[in-house]
């Protein structure tokens, strides 16, 4: 068997506030240490339920170098630095049978959401693929499911909880930290909620089969709004690009990675002419 794992940060125990998230805050050095211990206990998960399952874990926050090699449980193979065209999910192909989503958090405008952002919180005010509005959770679980790897466990704040199972409520979800604003929860102890996630990766790894994968049909639909007038002014440039008003454009493609590409690639644009 073969598990992909994508660790996120915000998501995970005990982090509420972005100087924890931040290397060049001294908070981060916590940081890092609260998630990398998630994702022991994930992988912990996996072992329990079949100690010969091969694991993927990709770093996927920020410059995704956030997880120190060596603090991670050796049987993993660490997938870390950036840019990569998978990004969070980089290191994932069908030959996987399950994926995991540690340290998630919820897509830009949730109410009580901690850290809620989608993608870039400097570029993205809201992101809907196939007309459904969506944050990083759904994109991925998009990638995955493009593989035809079904997503089936998230860990995060109780927020991302409700949106992975808004996708499929069969999704096991485990919240280890109540938001009470966007940069103030209610959190578990870490050693309890790292608990809770050995835990209930072992119970998604045993309903595994009845967990549908989740993609997004072709031809697929990115449509962005941006942050500022002059982000969408610099990614209209860009050749598969459609404007719909001032800070909005379309992507359309045949193919969900090329879609995905193409946000991709808007970003790094949008963040060009951030000023
Ligand atoms: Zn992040």
């Amino acid at each position: 068997m073969k598990v992909f794992i994508s660790a996120d940060m915000e998501g995970i125990s005990g982090i509420v506030d972005a100087s924890e998230t931040n290397r060049e805050h001294s908070e981060y050095k916590r940081g890092r240490a609260l998630m990398v211990a998630d994702v022991n206990a994930a992988i912990e998960g996996v072992l329990a339920f079949d100690k010969t399952t091969e694991i993927v874990v990709a770093d996927g926050h920020g410059s995704m170098t956030n997880i120190e090699p060596e603090a991670l449980n050796d049987p993993a193979v660490l997938v870390r630095g950036t840019p990569k065209p998978l990004s969070q999910m980089s290191g994932i192909d069908s030959s996987f049978d399950a994926a995991i989503f540690i340290g998630y958090h919820s897509m830009r405008g949730t109410l009580h959401g901690i850290l809620s952002h989608t993608f870039s919180g400097k570029a993205i005010e809201r992101l809907k693929i196939n007309e459904m509005e969506v944050g990083e959770t759904a994109m991925n679980a998009g990638i995955a499911g493009y593989y035809h790897v079904p997503l089936i466990f998230v860990s995060g704040d109780l927020a991302v909880t409700r949106e992975a199972k808004a996708l499929n409520p069969e999704i096991e979800a485990i919240a280890v930290k109540e938001a009470i604003s966007r940069t103030a929860a209610k959190c578990l102890h870490p050693s309890k909620a790292r608990q809770m996630i050995t835990n209930g990766v072992v119970n998604a790894l045993k309903k595994r089969n009845s967990i549908q994968p989740f993609a997004f049909k072709p031809p697929v639909e990115f449509n962005v709004r941006y942050v500022s007038e002059q982000m969408a002014d610099a990614v209209e440039f860009m050749p598969s690009a459609e404007r719909i008003d001032a800070k909005t454009i379309r992507f359309v493609q045949d193919d969900y990675l090329k879609a995905y590409g193409a946000f991709r690639a808007s970003i790094f644009i949008a963040l060009s002419v951030d000023r």
